[in-house]
């Protein structure tokens, strides 16, 4: 079975686990800050750790964070565990992004913080984003933040330029499911000398240092896990997390808590051994963005879908953490792709107000498009390992569809 998401490691990233030392984490920052052309990278543990760390740091307290309501809910999470508010946009149908009127709307007095989102790679037109918030700032006299939340998009660009650039700064997730990984981890990213040495200053207070039990865990975790992702295996893979609570930690259930927490270990740093794997999925950056938007091109050009399937916006600047198509039945549709051999991924398959932890922070407003998307969204493989005979499986799979129903 192909998997519908496969890190893209080969042997530069298994030595790296035995060649990592404790000067890797800081050549992992330089390192990071020179592919994405930022002045500074920080480390953090996990990509949430960061968004975390940045409200401390910056003492962001009892102020409102304005959000996607599609995305990842870590992102409310380390607003509500940092003591603040999230306060919840939805998000347009046509690129699964924050609706920019109902973004103006929702930025108040209050207002302390904006986190615009890629979801899925689609970048949101940052320059519409700033001048929604420059004028905010105008209108109540106080700076607001714009943190991007680039976990999905990596550099995508908008508007020519890089959105991870965009803003006062950016975050990022690399835990096994990312575009790049490194085992775990986060990296918080800033042209600003300012939030860059108070956001360092409070990890390094704050954070307990890793371990060489942390390394090993670390290392053991990918060893493990890498198997997982073998398209041999993936049967069985699939049968024991579809069946059996074993494999939750690989990759699903990441969100099924509907408490607000977060992981005991989220304020220990960045270990050697991920930033020395993070650092050999660096240089191969630019491979892995070139060819998701190759894989992407082929759907877009091949793909013969019912009517009723809405395809991803073409936006120029993607770069495609997933290939999501909204279907009238999505867990049909997987079911039927898995009978061909194809997993499908069903992201995002909540709604963040929906959840009933954040019962107290939605109100009675409605967030009635990603309550929709939460439904009715499949996404197909489009990690860089696809072989040509892979994507032209998963192509005729998906094409049978229109034919046989
Ligand atoms: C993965 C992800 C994050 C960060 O996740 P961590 O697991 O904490 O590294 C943030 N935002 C989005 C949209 C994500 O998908």
């Amino acid at each position: 079975m192909i998997p519908r998401l496969k890190p893209y490691l080969a042997q530069e990233e298994f030595s790296a686990l035995f060649h990592s030392h404790s000067s890797s984490v800081m050549l992992f920052e330089d390192q990071f800050a020179e592919v994405f052309s930022v002045k500074h990278a920080l480390t953090f543990p996990y990509g949430r750790s960061a968004l975390w760390a940045f409200f401390k740091a910056m003492q962001i307290q009892g102020e409102d964070i304005v959000q996607p309501a599609y995305t990842c809910s870590v992102v409310a999470h380390a607003t509500v565990l940092s003591g603040n508010n999230p306060v919840f946009v939805d998000n347009s149908l046509s690129d699964y992004n924050m609706d920019y009127a109902l973004l103006a709307e929702a930025i108040t007095a209050r207002t302390r913080v904006v986190i615009p989102t890629h979801i899925f790679g689609y970048p949101m037109d940052v320059v519409r984003v700033n001048e929604i918030v420059r004028e905010a700032e105008q209108c109540y006299g106080h700076r607001i933040y714009v943190i991007q939340d680039c976990a999905h998009s990596f550099e995508a660009e908008s508007n020519e330029a890089s959105v991870i650039k965009a803003g006062d700064g950016a975050l990022f997730g690399l835990g096994i499911s990312k575009q790049i990984t490194s085992i775990f981890g986060g990296v918080f990213t800033t042209d600003d000398d300012e939030i860059a040495g108070r956001m360092r200053d409070w990890r390094d207070r704050n954070f307990k240092t890793a371990d060489w039990g942390r390394c090993l865990d670390r290392a053991l975790y990918l060893l493990a896990v890498y198997p997982a992702f073998n398209e041999t295996f993936y049967g069985l893979v699939y049968w024991l997390q579809e069946k059996t609570p074993l494999l939750n930690r690989l990759t699903k259930a990441y969100h099924l808590d509907e408490k607000i927490h977060f992981p005991p270990d989220f304020q220990i740093q960045m270990s050697g051994v991920e930033a020395s794997v993070g650092l050999a999925q660096l240089s191969k950056y630019s491979e892995i963005k070139k060819s998701r938007r190759a894989i992407a091109e082929r759907y877009f050009n091949e793909l013969s879908l019912p009517a009723s399937w809405i395809l991803p916006p073409k936006v120029n600047g993607a770069t495609y953490s997933h290939f999501a198509i909204r279907v009238p039945d999505n867990k049909e549709v997987m079911d039927y792709a898995a009978q061909k051999g194809v997993q499908l991924g069903q992201l995002i398959e909540y709604s963040v107000p929906h959840l009933s932890a954040y019962s107290a922070y939605k109100g009675n407003r409605e967030f009635p498009n990603s309550l929709y998307c939460s439904q009715h969204m499949i996404n197909l493989p489009i990690h860089p390992g696809l072989k040509q005979s892979q994507i032209e499986k998963i192509i005729s799979a998906l094409n049978a569809y229109r034919v046989e129903q």
